[in-house]
């Protein structure tokens, strides 16, 4: 069994609410318990960046799921690699509360200071959201 992480961003859909939010975090919690995933979630109203870890064949299945919910766009892969570690254990799925993406650590990884994961390369990425995960409590 491989350990993989995988992260994509992705654009909210018009028809998306905000309770939305609140079921696909629970459903993802239940499910990602059942399939040892672990990760991360950040969504700024517009925009959803995800990290997704475990085991290889979990991880694509759950990530063919993802890529099929109609409540996000757009989806684009901004890495994928084997891991000697996950980064995000404690978290069946960790939601950045959206005060975190805060100018500041923007500016550190994109050119407009702007939350913008679509320009991200992969390091970028994987830095980004591992700032954000060091930021946070333990929930
Ligand atoms: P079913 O429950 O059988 O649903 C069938 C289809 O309807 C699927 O395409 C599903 O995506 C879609 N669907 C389900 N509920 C709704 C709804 N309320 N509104 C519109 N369409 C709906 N799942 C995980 O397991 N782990 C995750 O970490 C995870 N993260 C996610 C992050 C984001 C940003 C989004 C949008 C979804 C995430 N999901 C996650 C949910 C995932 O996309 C699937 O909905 C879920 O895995 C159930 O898939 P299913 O094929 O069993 O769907």
């Amino acid at each position: 069994m491989s350990l993989i992480q995988l992260i994509y961003t992705s654009t909210v859909s018009e028809t998306f609410e905000e309770k939305d939010l609140t079921a696909i975090l629970a459903s993802a919690k239940k499910a990602n318990a059942e399939a040892n995933i672990t990760g991360l979630l950040c969504f700024d109203g517009n925009f959803f960046m995800q990290c997704l870890e475990g085991d290889r064949s979990q991880i694509n299945a759950t990530y063919a799921k993802i890529l099929n919910d109609k409540r996000h766009q757009a989806l684009e892969l901004l890495a994928y690699s084997t891991i000697d570690k996950r980064s995000y254990s404690q978290w069946e799925m960790g939601l950045v509360p959206k005060a975190a993406l805060s100018r500041p650590l923007n500016l550190l990884y994109t050119a407009s200071g702007l939350f913008e994961p679509y320009s991200m390369s992969a390091a970028s990425a994987a830095q980004f959201l591992r700032a954000l995960r060091n930021a946070m409590p333990l929930l």
